[in-house]
């Protein structure tokens, strides 16, 4: 089985800091790679910056100039914020936003994260820091990662198979089946992964969200535009295991913009488009390379080679 897979809502910009593209770079790949839809999801984090204030985060408030239709793409407006206590926090929610970019006091009290999260389209929310779980059980934990998926604008659980934060999967995923809310089978998480573990644990997942019936978001979490929806260690990993693909919600922009709504998170469904025939709409690049060598396995070997042999260090964000 090969997957089609036609949006890609877990990338970064340069804004991340430790990314590399510009927007206009990340929409011109995601049509290049055949993608239907393309989400930005930079981080919301307290890793960007000394100081956590508005003026800092501005690049995510004035994000509604950016259309909707670029070159063809869909654009989703999204960050993937910290999740940052065993409550269930996000990065912001305990912090104070007195006043606008130019320091003007606000008239309403709302916390950082309000400000900065209001005219974005999803969350994706995502451990970066395990530290604040070290102590915690294990009841704790996956009571964490309930309580934000019960947080109204997170779409996405990110990358939890290589976050380190052990947790009840049955548990969490049951929650997301009921809320409608996805959980990420992460690209990047992949890359480099020698021992295995993660790709274990990552495995393990995708599994048990084929077993329970719950949605996934396959992404490629790109901190560079060539990146930009490429798969190839996700799409072999879940060939292996026969992975439905009417569960990958984000195989197309009809039934990612459902699954948004599905989930309460947001209503834009008049982003729709016809479906296009398959034959007519190839999918993205990982359909070349797998026909280059004959399987996807071996195309995300060569792929893994490569970084390998020009990697410093790897950034695991
Ligand atoms: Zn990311
Ligand atoms: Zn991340």
């Amino acid at each position: 089985m090969t997957y089609r897979i036609k949006s890609d809502i877990h990338t970064h910009t340069l804004f991340s800091r430790h990314a590399y593209s510009t927007i206009a770079e990340n929409v011109a790949a995601a049509r290049a790679a055949g993608l239907e839809l393309l989400g930005s999801a930079d981080h919301l984090s307290c890793m960007l910056f000394p100081e956590q204030h508005l003026r800092n985060f501005q690049y995510f408030i004035n994000q509604t100039v950016w259309p909707r239709e670029w070159d063809g793409v869909t654009l989703l407006r999204a960050a993937e914020v910290d999740i940052v206590s065993l409550e269930g926090g996000l990065f912001g929610q305990d912090i104070a936003c007195p006043a606008n970019i130019t320091g003007r006091p606000f008239k309403l009290e709302k916390s950082l994260f309000e400000r900065v999260t209001a005219n974005l389209d999803y969350l994706v929310a995502s451990v970066h820091d395990a530290r604040f779980t070290e102590d915690a059980s294990g009841a704790q934990t996956t009571g964490m990662y309930i309580r934000v998926l019960e947080q109204p604008k997170v779409l996405v659980l990110g990358h939890t198979g290589r976050s380190g934060v052990p947790f009840d999967i049955d548990e969490v995923l049951t929650v997301a089946k009921e809320r409608h809310k996805l959980i990420e089978i992460n690209e990047h998480s992949l890359e480099g992964d020698r021992r295995g573990t993660t790709t274990d644990a990552c495995r393990r997942i995708a599994e048990w969200c084929a077993e329970l019936g719950v949605g996934i978001t396959v992404s490629s979490d790109a901190h560079v535009a060539c990146d930009i929806g490429r798969y190839p260690n996700v799409s072999a990993m879940l060939e292996e295991i026969q992975f439905p693909p009417e569960l990958i919600m984000n195989r197309s922009r009809n039934a990612l913009l459902d699954a948004l709504y599905a989930a309460g998170v947001a209503d834009l469904r008049s982003l729709k488009r016809d479906e296009q025939p398959v034959e007519s709409n190839p999918c993205v690049a990982l359909a070349s390379d797998a026909d280059a060598t004959g399987s996807l396995a071996a195309a995300a070997q060569r792929i893994n080679a490569a970084r390998d042999e020009t990697a410093t260090g790897t950034n695991q964000s």
